[in-house]
């Protein structure tokens, strides 16, 4: 690495810290929603390098502006504001990684060849795991199906999501059942493995549930696959922006993570882990980059990460991607407190609301990471998720999460709930507008007339507002 490149990786550690000392004022709401008093903030609050992007206003149908509170982080987070300034420090020697000889071509594959090594210290990679960019977990994964070896046997919960359910195969994947507790799950993976005759196995564990947002016992989950000489991939989309994780600790073989559930939401995600399987496996993106050397009789595929990233890599991704990491695991103290404050509060003022309910799949007393799904009865998620953006500019989620078979089980068929996930961009006064707008909702109904129909869903006439939209370009 020259002389200059580490220069600029040093600048790149500083823009964070200055970014730190920036950031994390209150910023003042541009209007407060009708009836809900201003809170004070959590000391712990003004310490977080908060989120940059999501500073926003949003009209509601009451003619106010609220700045925006966020529960959405389990869908997408804003991005972190060293985030931002690594970028912006990146951009003006941006060049082709690994395809020039100039100085910005230099610098830029400097710094992505540096993220694999910031993005693989987060999450405790063991020397010689390979850090593998792709754009997101669900290719992460679609990654590593392509490389499991002809006849690989493939056991994952029916709890997972679509992207850890779906990449294998119907045939080669054995579905375990919803778990109604940790024990159960373990269970269920020990006499699963101990009738299987497969000589390759799999299995795929749920860091952390995107409906319930309940950690799973990953460590006894791995013991037992160990035993039965499988192998584990851990999908830590929900997991890795919560909590911290060490491949080296646990003894999974793989982990798979997107940059954009991480505060960095530039295109990136990752597979760490072993190599064997991905350096016999054919080129999951063949092209220029991944190959050796090209004759006209033969094609040889280089090995390690290079052999799975075809094509131009997105260098900005992995810069984002590795910055965040950095932040993170710099304040996860901080951050997990700031949570786990936020998370706790939220459940106990929606379960003191007569008919919400909460959903749990592993139990109430499992280890969550702020994401909480529940339902309001007598109301369509999909109009609550509407009343809570456009009378209290609340973003939540409302559908089944890509996790169908999950919420067949929990809420039953075809049946649809409401989710909210905290994360850096929420604070206590967003917790508590959650809680008074749908305890306004149960007790009072929704302050316009909202209509239905198949093909517009929710919708009322009398919304004053003008929500045309401006293109950034
Ligand atoms: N796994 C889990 C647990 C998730 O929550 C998600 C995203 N909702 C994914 C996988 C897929 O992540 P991505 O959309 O970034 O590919």
């Amino acid at each position: 690495m020259s002389t200059q490149t580490v220069q600029n990786l040093h600048d790149l550690g500083s823009a964070s810290a200055a970014a730190k000392t920036s950031v994390g004022q209150p910023r003042a709401a541009l209007s407060v929603v009708r009836d809900l008093p201003p809170r004070r903030l959590p000391q712990v609050e003004a310490r977080l390098p908060l989120t940059v992007a999501h500073d926003h206003g949003v009209p509601t149908v009451h003619r106010t502006v609220v700045d925006a509170a966020n529960f959405d982080h389990g869908a997408t987070t804003p991005a972190l504001i060293s985030v931002r300034d690594a970028v912006e420090l990146a951009l003006p020697t941006y060049g082709s990684v690994h395809r020039g000889a100039g100085r910005a071509s230099r610098v830029t594959t400097d710094w992505f060849e540096q993220a694999r090594v910031t993005i693989g210290e987060f999450v405790g990679a063991r020397t010689g795991d390979e850090v593998i960019f792709t754009r997101n977990t669900t290719d992460s994964l679609a990654l590593l199906a392509h490389c499991a070896p002809r006849g690989t046997r493939v056991f994952a919960w029916e709890s997972a999501h679509h992207a850890a359910l779906l990449p294998w195969g119907r045939r080669n994947c054995t579905r375990l059942g919803v778990p109604n507790s940790a024990t159960d799950a373990v269970d269920l993976l020990r006499s699963a493995l101990q009738t299987s005759q497969a000589r390759s196995t799999l299995v795929v564990i749920t860091g952390a549930c995107n409906v319930s947002g309940e950690v799973w016992p990953i460590k006894e989950l791995i013991a037992v696959a160990k035993q039965f000489g499988a192998r584990t991939v851990i999908d830590a989309a929900q997991l890795a922006p919560h909590r911290r994780i060490d491949l080296k600790e646990l003894g999974a073989d793989w982990i798979a993570f997107s940059g954009h559930k991480l505060y960095a939401p530039f295109g990136t995600g990752v597979l760490i882990g072993r190599r064997d399987w991905l350096d016999l496996a054919a080129p999951y993106l063949p092209g220029g980059g991944a190959t050796a050397k090209v004759t006209h009789r033969h094609t040889a595929w280089q090995p390690g990460a290079a052999r799975h990233e075809g094509g131009t890599p997105n260098a900005i991704g992995a810069i984002a991607l590795a910055t965040a990491c950095h932040t993170i695991s710099t304040h996860r103290q901080e951050i997990e407190r700031h949570e786990r404050v936020l998370a706790d509060r939220l459940r106990a003022g929606l379960r003191a609301i007569d008919g919400v309910r909460l959903v749990s799949v592993l139990g109430e007393d499992r280890p969550n990471v702020g994401v909480v799904t529940f339902t309001v009865e007598g109301y369509d998620p999909s109009l609550v998720s509407l009343v809570l953006s456009d009378e209290y500019g609340i973003s939540v989620r409302d559908g089944r999460f890509c996790a169908h078979l999950l919420c067949d089980n929990v809420l039953g068929e075809g049946a649809t709930a409401v989710r909210a996930s905290i994360g850096l961009a929420t604070r206590a006064d967003h917790v508590q507008r959650l809680i008074d707008g749908l305890r306004n909702l149960v007790e009072s109904g929704p302050a316009l007339h909202y209509s239905f129909d198949e093909t517009g869903g929710w919708t009322t006439q009398e919304d004053p507002r003008d929500l045309s939209v401006q293109r950034p370009w």
